[in-house]
């Protein structure tokens, strides 16, 4: 059986490896423009399809019959060739949505939701959000409620963002300003790459329980695995391969004092997992072209923290990365976000006395332990977990595995 994803740009996709989970379906990427739809949908070179950006609508009239929520929703996400060669057009992004909201703990009936944007998610949202019972809104850049009028929701208890803004690669960026909104008790984002978007580290900044789409994404596509299949699939699933994935997606960001083991380590720990390892003072001395007692010498510290920031804020952006950081790297608060949007941050600690001080401008200038003592609180704010790098650099790092299987 043939089954696939139908988009006009595809680029990375997770479906392949979510479908490659979920059933015994050869799972394809189709790529067509527009003028290519029609062919395509009359062939009989696939089973079933989800489909998405920018032909969820387009695609409803080559459909024989539409399910309930698709009708409800104007908008197709899954097709079913039946038997008889006819389609079969259904939405289950409707089910991906519920899925997500019973995910956080909270109450949404006669509640007041903002729902950013009015493309075709937030219509889904919109849907599922009143059968909840919500009072929904609305915010739309042109509409009656928009980005300039949001001091008359002051009273909401939900946002979602059903917006591109803040999705890879344009993170960093939130669409909307939490600071006017009191009564806010969560904050989901439909985006789930940055596993957290600007918005969401907003809200997690202030206590505010959050969520991303991936769970919506598996979700949606164990509902349309059911229905290539014709078999029912357990819910836990969505659980296994939501957890999977957040694990997969991750990068593995490595801090402490210069010299603490942060590259050695970083290398066997990417080799062990098969991930890309990238060394953040290596990069800063690619992007200026010369050395870094090179770059403290024409541009002081200051100036190589700008670099470094300015790295880090493309390393951070990577999924399934291990990224070794340059010692000083926490003492500019700009720099956590940065690493925090997809990544676990491992503090690896080193007895001072068996740090270096072979080239390393700032390591040479102030005393290691004077350093330890003004750094301490810094890496203990950015770090999710400690590794201590006592003994040989392949024990640290299966310290490290252990430590991320039992945070995961
Ligand atoms: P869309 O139709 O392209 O855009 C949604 C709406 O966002 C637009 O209609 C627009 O609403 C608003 N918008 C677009 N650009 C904006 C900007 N620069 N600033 C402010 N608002 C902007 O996309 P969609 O299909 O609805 O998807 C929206 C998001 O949800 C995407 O990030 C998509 O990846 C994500 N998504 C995730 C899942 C999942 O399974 N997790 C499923 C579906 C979609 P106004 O013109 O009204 O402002």
């Amino acid at each position: 059986m043939i089954c696939g994803l139908l988009g006009e740009k595809l680029g990375h996709s997770y479906s392949p490896q979510i479908h490659n989970c979920l059933g015994d379906y050869e799972y394809l990427i189709f790529e067509k423009s527009a003028s290519e739809l029609e062919d395509f949908l009359k062939s009989d070179c696939f089973h079933g399809l989800n489909v998405t950006i920018p032909y969820k609508k387009s695609v409803i009239p080559f459909c024989n019959e539409l399910s309930p929520q698709a009708k409800a929703l104007g908008a197709v996400n899954t097709i079913l060739r039946k038997p008889d060669g006819s389609l079969f057009g259904h939405n289950t992004d409707y089910f991906g949505f519920q899925w997500m909201t019973r995910r956080m703990n909270i109450s949404y009936y006669g509640k007041k939701v903002l729902v950013l944007g009015s493309g075709g998610a937030s219509n889904t949202v919109c849907a599922v959000m009143r059968e909840l019972g919500a009072n929904v809104i609305v915010i739309s850049r042109n509409g009656a409620n928009n980005y300039d009028n949001l001091n008359l929701h002051t009273d909401c208890a939900v946002i979602v963002n059903a917006t591109p803004v803040g999705m890879y690669p344009n993170t960093g960026i939130s669409p909307i300003d939490l600071s006017l909104f009191p009564a806010l008790e969560g904050v989901m984002d439909l985006i789930y790459n940055p596993a957290r978007t600007q918005l969401l580290l907003d809200a997690e900044l202030r206590g505010i329980q959050t969520e991303n789409g991936l769970s919506m994404l598996v979700a949606q596509a164990k509902e349309s695995a059911e229905l290539f299949s014709g078999k029912t699939i357990s819910n836990d699933v969505i659980f296994q391969i939501h957890k999977q994935l957040q694990k997969k997606m991750k990068n593995i960001v490595l801090i402490g004092m210069p010299g603490c083991g942060k590259s050695t380590i970083g290398k066997i720990l990417a080799q062990k997992l098969g991930r890309q390892y990238y060394d953040a003072d290596e990069e800063i001395q690619q992007f200026a072209g010369c050395s870094i007692p090179e770059i403290f010498q024409a541009k002081h510290e200051k100036g190589f923290r700008e670099m470094e920031t300015t790295v880090l804020q493309e390393l951070g952006k990577r999924s399934g990365a291990v990224i070794a950081t340059g010692g000083g790297c926490v003492t500019q608060t700009r720099n956590y976000p940065l690493l925090h949007q997809n990544g676990i941050i491992i503090w690896i600690q080193r007895e001072i006395a068996d740090l270096p001080t072979d080239g390393r401008p700032l390591s040479q200038t102030i005393k290691l332990q004077d350093m330890y003592t003004i750094r301490k609180p810094m890496y203990e704010a950015f770090a999710d977990f400690t590794v201590c790098n006592a003994d040989t650099p392949e024990r640290t790092v299966a310290e490290i595995l252990k430590r991320m299987e039992m945070t995961e």
